[in-house]
């Protein structure tokens, strides 16, 4: 017996804005519900050599980046036998509660064998192995150097986008348009141009900076870690530093700092930076290695949400996910097993409405759920600091 407000669309095409994790992500699960997916990416595909702008570690890629249990376990649940692939072609695998030196608000933490791993890597490998993947998806195309400037509409459902290349502006039409184009997404702003509500923003300050660099070999001194963690002391000492192994048997080694008038410029800043932090570890470990990038610095000025799980009225055919959602601090490395968290809330939300259209008001009531919890996490901690 159907319903009579119960709709039924045709799932032909899904368009995902940005390929990203969330982006991708998003179309792996949306190419079991629909006939196409394509993705829309600004920037052009990575090589290993040369990266894609809109990673948001910068050029390098030496941001050190750290995939959660539950975004690690996701992964494999879509991608079946990816992390065993990732392990054998670089990712270091380690017990975080054993392998990792972490000081944390003035004392060390104590090590234990939690029996749980996770792998290491840099973001760039992550998501290369995740593209590999999704580019032999029968029914998922990508369309590179193409930027999304806006949604279509027929009034009452978003129909669609218009996008630039590099020639002309071209207009896709969708049954569902799924937007993750990240930390500079224009969703608010696209949808209040065509007369739909637009969702309040809550933001808060951080003035977070990062400097990275990748090293070859670290200092000849003896170690009781695979990966180390001095996390600043809040509210006096807001700065700290940490180093990860990488593949390719190299290491990232990250500093950071709240509220940081000028953060290391060059290369002998951040050896400077290292030495004054509240413990020597990071220093001592890259004071006699072999550096092969130089210092990158990347600012993180706010955490910022979109509550698009509170607007009473919003358009079919639409729907927000990611950074683009939500984007929390990114020390607390969350963002990308929260996007893979939404990925599965997107495939219960599908597989629930069956042969119905899935309404993206039980979506992003979901996904807000799934980022009260580590907002507020990150947020406890930031406010710390003063
Ligand atoms: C410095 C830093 C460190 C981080 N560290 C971690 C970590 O350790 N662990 C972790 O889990 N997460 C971390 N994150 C967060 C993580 O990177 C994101 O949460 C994750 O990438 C999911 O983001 P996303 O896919 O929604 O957006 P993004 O990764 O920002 O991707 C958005 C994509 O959309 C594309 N795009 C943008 N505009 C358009 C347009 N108009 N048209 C077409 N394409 C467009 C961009 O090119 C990009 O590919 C970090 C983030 C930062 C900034």
């Amino acid at each position: 017996m159907i319903e009579s407000n119960t709709q039924y669309i045709e799932k032909k095409t899904a368009i995902v804005i940005g390929g990203s994790i969330a982006g991708m992500l998003a179309a792996r699960v949306l190419s079991e519900f629909f006939e196409e997916v394509i993705i829309i990416e600004k920037d052009p595909k990575s090589t290993k050599r040369q990266l894609r702008k809109g990673i948001p570690q910068g050029a390098q890629g030496a941001q050190g980046h750290v995939l959660l249990k539950s975004g690690e376990e996701i992964l494999e649940e879509l991608f079946p036998g990816l992390i065993d692939e990732m392990i054998k072609e670089g990712s270091v695998p380690a017990d975080f509660a054993n392998d990792l030196a972490w000081h944390f608000h003035g004392s060390w933490k104590i090590k234990y064998d939690s029996g749980l791993s996770i792998i290491q890597q840099s973001r760039t490998f992550l998501e290369g192995h995740i593209r590999r993947r999704i580019d032999r998806i029968g029914n998922i195309h990508t369309l590179y150097n193409t930027k999304v400037k806006g949604l279509l509409t027929d009034g009452s459902r978003v129909t669609g986008i218009e996008a630039e290349t590099a020639d002309e502006m071209v207009e896709f039409s969708s049954d569902l348009t799924v937007e993750t184009s990240g930390a500079s997404s224009l969703a608010a702003q696209w949808l209040k141009k065509l007369g739909f509500t637009t969702p309040e923003k809550t933001e808060v300050k951080v003035n977070l900076f990062y400097a990275n660099r990748i090293y070859r070999k670290l200092s000849p001194i003896q170690r009781e870690w695979k990966s180390l963690l001095v996390y600043p002391n809040p509210p006096a000492q807001a700065c700290g530093g940490g180093i990860s192994p990488t593949e390719d048997n190299q290491w990232m080694i990250t500093l950071l700092g709240y509220g940081v008038k000028s953060p290391p410029a060059d290369n002998n800043d951040f050896l400077e930076y290292a030495k004054n932090l509240e413990q020597p570890h990071v220093y001592e470990a890259i004071k006699d290695g072999e550096p092969v990038t130089d210092t990158e610095v990347y600012r993180f000025p706010a955490l910022r949400r979109f509550h698009f799980e509170k607007l009473k009225s919003f358009p079919k055919g639409l729907i927000v996910m990611g950074d683009a959602f939500c984007r929390i601090d990114p020390v607390f490395a969350q963002g990308m097993s929260l996007a893979a968290k939404e990925a599965k809330a997107l495939q219960e939300v599908f597989k629930k409405a069956g042969d119905a259209e899935a309404d993206p008001k039980i979506f992003h009531h979901k996904i807000g759920k799934i980022v009260d919890i580590p907002w507020l996490i990150a947020l406890t901690e930031d406010f710390r600091f003063s």
